[in-house]
């Protein structure tokens, strides 16, 4: 079996610092692994407008926004493909016929599409395609043949009816889709990425993030500002660790000789905690800390951002050639699914000929 991911943003904003330990870094990583036969990255501008059929605009921006991130996080267009969604209208023709393996009742039990429903205010007026876009990401997924999806944990639900679609596809028609697998990061606090608030995940559609385009000063201002322990008002308080989001940040972030360089006295994060827990170590402190964490780790990512923003239109051109390939590869994925079904009339010789016998058949008798 060939090894391909599929995986993909929203344009609904910038890229944020939960999008990068998510799910970025690690497509980065497996596409220098050299291990795979295929690796296409999607922005998913047509499930975008699932929420956004009245603000196309966003949509629209952001595509370039998103594009110019994968860029400066090192996705490398001549070993993966990137492509926009609503270029590749077999996905459409995919989801119409999985819309018939679910039924509305699983759709409705998808807790992640619980929540967002939830968050957006959508209530009773729920957009059919927004309850209906993980059979759409199923489309995205199968399209492509991927078995490996890197993804944050809130899209597990999603993988999950994917492979469910899967199956029932197979046992109904054959053997014809690839069952995909989640990759989760390794480090749990990564798969979902609070926001600087404090309580939700880093989310777009919630503001409530670090952008990867953001710049130095933005972002040591976001730190600086971020919601630590109500509790600890003075130095000498005790403080809690847990919840708090700076040591979060700093459990994704930090690696050891982040200390050595920056906050000399602590051999890991642990004594770090610890001195925060018994008191005397001030926010401001911590904070400034993990601003020269944060903005090491960023820094290439600006400066190949600002090399590709010289050149916009050769951005969009990455963006042409990735769409024409990835249609490329979902056409004949789609003529293998039309073929399993059975509507694939005009390839199937014995179909006409059976037909034409039956008719004959008519005639003479
Ligand atoms: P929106 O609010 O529009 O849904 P989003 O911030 O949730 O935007 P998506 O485009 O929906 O971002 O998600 C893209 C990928 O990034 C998914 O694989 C998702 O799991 C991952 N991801 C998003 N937010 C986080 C986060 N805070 N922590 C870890 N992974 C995340
Ligand atoms: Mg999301």
């Amino acid at each position: 079996m060939k090894n391909i991911i599929l995986t993909g943003d929203r344009p609904t904003g910038k890229l944020h610092l939960g999008h990068y330990v998510g799910s970025l870094k690690k497509r980065v990583e497996l596409q220098n692994s050299g291990k795979f036969d295929g690796i296409f990255i999607m922005i998913a501008d047509a499930q975008a407008l699932s929420d956004n059929a009245d603000n196309v605009e966003k949509v629209r921006q952001n595509v370039i926004e998103v594009a110019l991130d994968y860029l400066a996080c090192g996705i490398d267009p001549n070993k993966s493909t990137i492509f926009i969604q609503s270029q590749i209208p077999e996905l459409c023709e995919l989801t119409y016929y999985f819309l018939n393996l679910v039924t509305v009742a699983r759709l409705q039990r998808n807790p992640t599409v619980k929540e967002e429903i939830k968050l957006r205010g959508f209530n009773k007026s729920i957009p059919a395609g927004f309850l209906t876009y993980p059979v759409s990401q199923a489309a995205d997924i199968t399209a492509f043949d991927a078995n490996i999806v890197p993804v944050g944990d809130d899209q597990l639900p999603m993988i999950e009816q994917t492979r469910e679609i899967v199956r029932s596809f197979n046992s109904i028609y054959g053997e014809t889709l690839v069952e995909p697998n989640a990759s989760l990061p390794e480090n749990d606090i990564c798969s979902r990425l609070p926001g600087l608030d404090g309580k939700a995940k880093m989310s777009k559609s919630l503001n409530n993030g670090i952008y990867l385009a953001d710049s130095p000063e933005e972002i040591k201002k976001k730190i600086m500002g971020m919601f630590t322990d109500p509790n600890h008002l003075k130095v000498e308080d005790p403080g809690t660790v847990e919840n708090n989001p700076v040591f979060t940040y700093l459990d994704a972030f930090c690696k050891p000789n982040h200390l050595q360089r920056y906050l000399a006295g602590y051999n890991n994060l642990d004594e770090l905690k610890d001195h925060y827990r018994r008191g005397g170590l001030g926010d401001t402190k911590i904070k400034s800390f993990l601003n020269d964490v944060i903005q090491e780790e960023l820094m290439p990512l600006r400066t190949r951002r600002e090399e590709y923003q010289k050149n916009i239109p050769q951005v969009y051109k990455i963006l042409l050639e990735g769409s024409r390939e990835a249609r490329n590869v979902a056409s004949q994925t789609t003529q293998r699914v039309k073929s399993a079904i059975g509507i694939n009339y005009f390839e199937d010789a014995d179909l006409i000929s059976k037909q034409a016998q039956k008719f004959a058949h008519q005639i003479k008798s």
